[in-house]
């Protein structure tokens, strides 16, 4: 018997009738011979709704209570799910990631997955019985209900398909693949068949979140394929990623959007070894994470060091610099907020001349700033006002005529 994980998000679970249209891939899948793991997500928008309720008893409430509130969404869906299958006659068992159980590091919003006990849902299969169980959670060593972060769902179902050693972890959302951008955004938009593990992970963190970007993680460290598919169309093939090697040359993945980006600068910092040093330990011993990094100077002169961070993170930063424990000497700090990362992901770019100039003529023929930029290996990155972004991406997209073929 081979074993398929799949994951159903939000969209795809919202009501009763989206329910049965659940059980019907559940059931093709199980009919064709082979153990079936479902993953759900809350319904529809409830894990939002739970966090505008939470936002009215306190806007600081513990991170354990916290993570025991949202948890509830899932918990609600496994058990109507698993009630749907029943109802047409097939015997179906739902867990919460406690029950599984899905153990983990115990980081309260964030927590990671140490080890799935997966004794009890091999039995369950053995016995003809459909497993369903809820995303994006697990429980510490401790004991305490510990959560994966916001679309956290995906992360589980890779994690159990990897711990299952099932055949694929099929991800049904709400569009019919992954795209060359968001196809909610950029109309021209085309699918892509195949992806490898690195793009994938550099697209979902970079902003597309049609995978959570941990699952791709544990995908590629398992080499467990994925398949992104509609759960809407019947005959969706979807996007495969997996550790598929493409041949030399380039190959443009996609371009991703993030949001609330805020840009922080210090001026006038003393030119000395260790001082740039001094930004990044201050602020990593505060589990601040910092993306772009740009360093300027003149010979001799003072330097300018800018960089970025999630606008969630811009006040505590702020803070922390201006007290300063580390003596830092500097003139002045600035920052800009409203601010997105455009990135532009593809095996190739940093061998392939022209990329950057194409995206960068994109944005200049738009008018659009850019102020900071980041280069990698697969990934060219751009810091612009967070107004701009959709005109970027449509821009940068149809400049490299992502919307007619892949580069
Ligand atoms: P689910 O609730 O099924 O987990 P999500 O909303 O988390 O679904 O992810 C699906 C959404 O991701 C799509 O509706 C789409 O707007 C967005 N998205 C962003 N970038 C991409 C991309 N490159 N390809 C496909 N979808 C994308
Ligand atoms: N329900 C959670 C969220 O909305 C997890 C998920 O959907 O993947 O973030
Ligand atoms: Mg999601």
């Amino acid at each position: 018997m081979g074993i398929i994980v799949q994951k159903f998000g939000g969209s795809s679970v919202a009501d009763t009738e989206k329910l049965f249209n659940v059980c019907e891939h559940v059931l093709k899948a199980y009919n064709e011979g082979n153990g079936v793991v479902v993953v759900v997500s809350a319904q529809g928008k409830t894990t939002d709704k739970l966090i505008a309720e939470e936002a009215e008893i306190s806007n600081k409430p513990t991170k354990r209570e916290h993570d025991v509130l949202v948890a509830t969404g899932e918990q609600i869906t496994i058990a109507k799910l698993a009630m749907c299958l029943n109802k047409l006659g097939h015997k179906a068992v739902s867990y919460m990631g406690w029950q599984v159980p899905i153990i983990t590091d115990g980081v309260f919003g964030e927590a990671r997955i140490k080890k799935i006990d997966t004794a009890k849902i091999m039995k369950d299969l053995d016995e003809g019985t459909i497993v369903v169980v809820a995303g994006f959670q697990g429980v510490s060593e401790k004991g305490d209900i510990t959560t994966f972060g916001r679309g956290g769902s995906d992360t589980t179902a890779v994690a159990l398909a990897a711990a299952l050693k099932a055949d694929k972890c099929e991800i049904f959302t709400d569009v019919d693949g992954v795209f060359s951008a968001d196809p909610r955004i950029v109309e021209d938009a085309i699918k892509i068949e195949t992806m490898t593990y690195d793009e994938m992970l550099e697209l979902s963190s970079s902003g597309a979140k049609v995978l959570h970007n941990r699952c791709v993680e544990i995908a590629k460290n398992f080499e467990m394929p994925i398949v992104v598919k509609s759960s809407f169309e019947k005959e969706s093939t979807g996007t495969l990623v997996d550790r598929y090697d493409k041949m030399e040359g380039l190959h443009i993945g996609g371009i991703a959007v993030m949001n609330d980006v805020s840009k922080v600068t210090l001026l006038g910092m003393a030119d000395r070894i260790g001082e740039t040093y001094k930004i990044f330990k201050i602020l990593s011993e505060n589990d601040i994470n910092i993306d772009i990094i740009a360093q300027s100077r003149g010979e001799h002169a003072p330097k300018d060091v800018s960089f970025s961070i999630g606008t969630e993170d811009l006040e505590k930063t702020i803070d922390l610099l201006d007290n300063n424990t580390e003596g830092l000497e500097y003139t002045e700090i600035k920052y800009f907020t409203n601010l997105s990362k455009i990135s532009l992901v593809g095996v190739g770019i940093a061998n392939t001349p022209g990329v950057a100039a194409s995206m960068f003529e994109a944005l200049s023929e738009c008018n659009i700033n850019m102020r900071l930029i980041s280069t990698s290996e697969i990934k060219i990155s751009v810091l612009i006002d967070e107004n701009k972004a959709e005109r970027a991406m449509k821009a940068i997209h149809e400049k490299l005529t992502l919307g007619k073929h892949l580069v």
